[in-house]
């Protein structure tokens, strides 16, 4: 019998593209999703598929399946997105976490949480390993999503030693490719966005501050290797290591699309992290054979048509 896997925020950005892998290696995809900062037309081309289903869930209610696999996936995941509804962000996180992982208990499934490079606050260890614990306010206006995620990880933990659910934590560094929101807010769509239509390239503070980009096809690939992986509950860090500052960024997006845009600056939002960038050592040990393939350049080259059509297809 195929195995079953639900997928939480299976018609988000990075969920949508996990429902095809899922999808493709014959299993049974139970999409679900409350379409809030999500599209349906993420997963209409898979609408047909007999293998997969979509259901409008908010999982901050509980929600009743019977399945080998979940992956919560289910959270705003820009800054702009989170801190719109900050007390929803929490209650997704947390009640919403909570729901899955009793479903896990019950079902028995294996539950892979889609943590973040958030845990790690503006940190003070650079690159970050897993061991650092963060350096994170818990009063801020992150904090809905950087505190929220961390309960969630607290959470998985709990269930694995008080109710011994198979759980894996990954945590996301930045990333970036086609089914991401045009008006996502995030710093890769914004340049991309902003050149195409003309517009003029935000810099948010100087430009000094680091980040390390992921392609998503890099990310889904290491994700499914790590819900097969026995043994092994994580947290993994999942990213690209290759850092840059968000004025190269600018400069890498101006010289891939001919525009007339300029580059303009506004303020830094409080508790902007300062730096950003994974040690994977421990990913590669984890996820033998697994390592980050597609260089920023490369994945902006990939990615940018994607956005073209998107804003061809709005207007
Ligand atoms: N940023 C920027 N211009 C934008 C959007 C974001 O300069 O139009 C900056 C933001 O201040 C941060 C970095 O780019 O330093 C990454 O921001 P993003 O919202 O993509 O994600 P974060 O890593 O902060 O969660």
């Amino acid at each position: 019998m195929a195995k079953r896997v639900l997928i939480a925020g299976g018609a988000g950005f990075i969920g949508s593209h996990l429902c095809e892998a899922y999808l493709a290696k014959g299993w049974e995809v139970l999409c679900l999703d409350n379409f809030m900062t999500s599209r349906r037309s993420n997963v209409a081309h898979m609408l047909t598929n007999q293998n997969f289903e979509l259901v409008r869930h908010d999982i901050i209610e509980p929600y009743l399946a019977d399945v080998d696999l979940i992956l919560n996936f289910a959270c705003p995941a820009s800054p702009v997105h989170y801190q719109h509804n900050p007390i929803r962000t929490v209650k997704t996180n947390v009640l919403g976490t909570m729901n899955l992982l009793g479903l896990a208990r019950r079902c028995g499934a294996r539950f892979l949480q889609a943590s973040t490079s958030e845990v790690y606050g503006d940190p003070k260890e650079h690159p970050q390993k897993e061991t650092y614990w963060g350096n994170v306010n818990p009063t801020g206006i992150r904090s809905c999503y950087d505190e929220g995620k961390r309960l969630a990880e607290t959470l998985c933990f709990d269930y694995h030693r008080q109710h011994g659910v198979d759980i894996r934590v990954i945590r996301i560094f930045n990333t970036y490719g086609p089914q991401m929101a045009i008006d996502d807010g995030r710093v890769v769509s914004n340049f991309i966005v902003q050149a195409l239509r003309g517009e003029d390239l935000t810099i948010y503070g100087n430009g000094e501050q680091t980040r390390s980009f992921c392609f998503v096809e890099d990310l889904v690939d290491g994700i499914v290797r790590f819900a097969a992986t026995e043994g092994e509950t994580g947290p993994i860090n999942l990213g690209n290591d290759g850092e840059f500052t968000v004025m190269e960024l600018a400069q890498e997006v101006l010289r891939q699309i001919p525009t007339k845009s300029k580059i303009v600056y506004r303020p830094l939002p409080s508790d902007d992290p300062k730096t950003r960038r994974p040690d994977l050592s421990k990913t590669k040990s984890v996820l033998k054979g697994w390592e980050p393939k597609v260089a920023l350049k490369d994945g902006l080259a990939r990615a940018i048509p994607w956005f073209r059509s998107a804003i061809e297809s709005q207007s």
